[in-house]
């Protein structure tokens, strides 16, 4: 195995995270302040006291990043450029909003535009595992999908398309224009401060609140969308900022998409055992049929990264799932009695 060499950026160059009022941008900066960096800019479209999480110390501002001005703006002094601002949400979202979704493919057409003009050195696009062809992902028990994959293309309706054209844009302004790009398609990312209830939600957190639900509420019943054999692989917050920040780093990652995952496959139906376990309960399954499922099976082949990188998501998901579900029955607390917590309202 090779040894990967990486570059790093100085404590005081400017960092731009966009995207930084929602669940992964949050994080990254917390993680990028936790590391010493001083010069951070937060982008997001929300207004500022909507975002998920604010770190002292961070210019924090709220703007459009679909318009062409503000991307020149976000980007003005920035060294690194993190694009993590997407209209996104789990499958009752992507499903529903094709349009929204592929309509992001402005905010990073234009960014993309403004960092190769404002000379940034590095950019980071966050891609999705719904990039990958979807004719590999028509049985649970399918194989774990490689980078491959992607092509001949045949990606989610709308979301993964706009995934896959952004992730071109990364690859041919390196391959045209010599700017150093990274891509990383994640697959499925869970932990607190994600959205955990409004319509955006993903499976985890959707399934740690309704135990949680039906905990409080004296319910006996667990709705679970589809029939909960579908699978997937889910990585936990803290493996997902560290990926970010080693495939942005790595010189042998320079504008090639690479897989951001764990490699734990696990039906829908385990995981809902699994929050159950959590907050010691046993419900009723009420299967809803016609609810938006996805593809059947997607788990993540991770040779190339562990080959790469010599490093994968590992945390697993029972030890991820306690900490978000404690996390949500926090929240859940908090908005029963009045106070604020974290929710999508756009
Ligand atoms: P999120 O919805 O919590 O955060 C995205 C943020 O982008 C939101 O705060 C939103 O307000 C902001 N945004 C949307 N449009 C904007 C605009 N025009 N200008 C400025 N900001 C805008 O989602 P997330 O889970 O943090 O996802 C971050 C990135 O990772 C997205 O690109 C998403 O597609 C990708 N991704 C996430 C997952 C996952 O499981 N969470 C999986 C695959 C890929």
């Amino acid at each position: 195995m090779k040894k990967p060499t990486f570059v790093a950026c100085r404590k005081h160059d400017l960092i731009l995270v966009a995207g930084a009022g929602g669940f992964i941008g949050g994080s990254l900066v917390r993680y990028f302040t936790e590391r010493g960096f001083t010069r951070i800019r937060a982008v997001d479209r929300k207004p500022l006291p909507e975002w998920y999480q604010r770190t002292d110390g961070v210019e924090c501002l709220s703007m459009d990043l679909t318009n062409e001005n503000n991307c020149k703006r976000a980007v003005e002094g920035a060294t690194e450029v993190y694009n993590l601002a997407a209209d996104m949400g789990g499958m009752g979202f992507i499903e529903r909003f094709r349009i929204m979704c592929l309509r992001s493919i402005l905010i990073n057409t234009h960014l993309i535009e403004a960092a190769y003009r404002a000379g940034v050195a590095r950019y980071f696009y966050s891609s999705s595992a719904c990039a990958y062809n979807t004719k590999l992902q028509e049985d649970p028990h399918c194989r774990a999908l490689k980078e491959t994959d992607a092509y001949p293309a045949y990606a989610e309706r709308g979301y993964g398309w706009e995934k896959l054209v952004s992730e071109m844009f990364c690859q041919e302004y390196t391959a045209e224009r010599g700017m150093r790009t990274a891509i990383a398609r994640f697959h499925n990312v869970y932990g607190p401060w994600g959205t955990w209830e409004g319509g955006r939600e993903k499976a985890p957190a959707a399934l740690c609140r309704k135990v949680i639900e039906a905990k409080d509420l004296g319910f006996g019943t667990l709705e679970v969308w589809g029939d909960g054999t579908q699978a997937r692989s889910f990585m936990y917050i803290d493996d997902c900022v560290r990926g970010i920040d080693k495939i942005m780093h790595c010189n042998q990652l320079i504008a090639t998409p690479i897989n951001l995952g764990t490699s734990e496959l696990i039906s829908i139906n385990d995981l809902a055992s699994l929050a159950e376990k959590i907050g010691g309960v046993k419900l009723e399954r009420k299967y809803l049929l016609d609810a938006p499922k996805g593809v059947a099976g997607r788990n993540s082949d991770n040779t190339m990264i562990k080959s790469i990188l010599n490093w994968e998501p590992s945390i697993p998901i029972s030890e991820g799932l306690a900490k978000t579900y404690t996390w949500i029955e926090g929240q859940y607390r908090d908005r029963k009695a009045g106070r604020k917590t974290v929710k999508d309202t756009a």
